[in-house]
């Protein structure tokens, strides 16, 4: 599994700016879409040399006792439970505070690893910076500027240190898709899985001992196999399942990276909220096969359909690739669709290409529309092979391919998606330039 890495520090330290600036997306997929990554508080790191998530807690005063104040703080406390390592970030501009120790002593009971992270220490000398910060009991700090980027490679590069590199993916002894069930609280998660497996029969169900484990459940439909990640930290009682822990973002962030396929639910009985978005938007950061499950459908009259209908399209079009049906997870009902959706949209992601179909559908796409010049540059498309499955990577070889604007990219992207005839997932263009 990738390993997470959480943010803490109390408001106001950088916190936020840091986490912009481990995980500016590079993939203008989710940049493109606006308001996505605004107030986003997780997400792929993208420095490093090893694959990792990257979770910022917000404004964390862990001595509040009621209120969003409150409730920010019981989010943070189960984020550093779930970490595997805690970025502890303190302001060099400010000084060392009380609030500073009580965290401390809070991340140090976690017993999880901390690097203590001094933030503004641009243009400061760092012995004179960090003497003070020694006795958080931290560690030796490590002086950074989020804002400049001084530092900021250093310490992801000491943070991933102690992980192991990732094993090659694909070596899952399951059968059949790895199915993950995405959403926010409530939206009937785990009423989904036990419809699922109430009518089913459970192949196996395995239960390690730590909560760090994502809980893997296998079940057959209609002869077919698939494998449920847990999202929802679901333990068995009697016959079914029950949520012990109602909403953990990391469970839900590294479920999404095990799956081959996430459903996606949301609320028909809500709007559309920032949340499913930014849940959407790691999916697709993650380049995961997806299908969208609409549920609560038995609660709500025409008016309100209609009217949740439009939100989808306004809130989540850049999942125009996705499928989205309609159920009642609680009756039963759509559930056969969206299986069935499942099906395809895995499919679709570990389809194999072969090299020559490849290139004729590029050189199809070309003739259709050929890539604008940019100032003395003509890009040439020459031939394309696959890179890589879920999602399906089609590296495009020719010359001046870096000066292709994104919106040809996603011309080629939508044009290789219908040529192959691929639902249900999203695609990669990747280039390579001759000399
Ligand atoms: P958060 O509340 O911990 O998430 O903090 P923010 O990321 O919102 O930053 C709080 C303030 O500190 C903002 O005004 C930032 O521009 C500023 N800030 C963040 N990082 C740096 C830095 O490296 N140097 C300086 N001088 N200011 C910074
Ligand atoms: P989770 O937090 O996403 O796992 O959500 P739950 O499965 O615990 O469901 C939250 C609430 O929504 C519970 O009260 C469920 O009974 C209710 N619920 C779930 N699915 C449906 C549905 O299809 N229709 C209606 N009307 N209520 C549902």
């Amino acid at each position: 599994m990738k390993p997470t890495l959480v943010i803490v520090g109390r408001p106001n330290v950088g916190k936020s700016t840091l986490f912009n600036r481990l995980t500016r997306s590079r993939d203008a997929l989710v940049a493109d879409q606006p308001g996505l990554t605004r107030d986003r508080h997780y997400g792929h790191g993208r420095l490093g040399r090893k694959p990792h998530l990257i979770v910022d807690t917000g404004g964390f005063e862990p001595q509040a006792k009621e209120g969003i104040v409150h409730e920010m703080a019981r989010q943070a406390e189960a984020a550093i439970a779930e970490a595997d390592m805690l970025l502890f970030v303190v302001d060099a501009r400010a000084g060392l505070t009380p609030q500073d120790l009580v965290i401390a002593d809070l991340l140090r009971r976690s017993g999880r690893p901390v690097l203590l992270a001094v933030n503004k220490g641009e243009g400061m000398d760092r012995a004179v910076v960090s003497a003070e910060f020694y006795e958080l009991g931290c560690g030796t700090p490590c002086v950074i500027s989020s804002a400049h980027g001084d530092g900021v490679r250093e310490l992801v590069d000491l943070a991933l240190d102690s992980f192991p590199d990732e094993a090659d993916a694909g070596d899952h002894a399951t059968e059949g898709p790895r199915v993950a069930i995405a959403g926010r609280p409530n939206v009937g998660k785990s009423t989904l899985v036990n419809t699922l497996l109430g009518e089913e029969r459970v192949i196996a169900f395995d239960m390690p001992g730590t909560t760090r484990d994502a809980i893997e459940i296998s079940f057959e439909r209609n002869g077919k196999a698939y494998t449920l990640i847990d999202t929802a930290g679901l333990r068995r009682k009697g016959r079914v399942f029950e949520a012990i822990e109602k909403f953990s973002v990391i469970k839900t962030l590294q479920a999404v990276e095990e799956a081959n396929v996430v459903v996606l639910m949301v609320d028909a009985s809500q709007d559309i909220s920032d949340q499913d978005a930014h849940i959407a938007g790691f999916c697709m950061d993650a380049g995961r096969a997806l299908v969208v499950a609409v549920n609560k459908w038995d609660a709500i009259d025409t008016y309100r359909r209609e009217r949740v209908k439009e939100s989808i399209e306004q809130r989540l079009n850049f999942l125009g690739f996705a499928h989205v049906h309609y159920i009642s997870a609680i009756k039963g009902q759509g559930i056969a669709g969206v299986l069935s959706s499942v099906d395809k949209a895995y499919a679709a992601a570990m389809a194999k290409m072969a090299t020559p179909k490849l290139t004729r559908v590029l050189i199809s796409a070309v003739e259709k529309q050929t890539p604008p010049r940019h100032g003395l540059f003509r890009p040439k498309l020459r031939y394309a092979h696959q890179g890589g499955s879920n999602p399906p990577i089609i590296v495009v070889h020719g010359n001046a391919l870096e000066h292709i604007p994104t919106s040809y990219t996603r011309y080629l992207e939508r044009y290789f998606l219908e040529a192959f005839k691929l639902q249900g997932t999203p695609l990669r263009i990747q280039y390579k330039t001759s000399k």
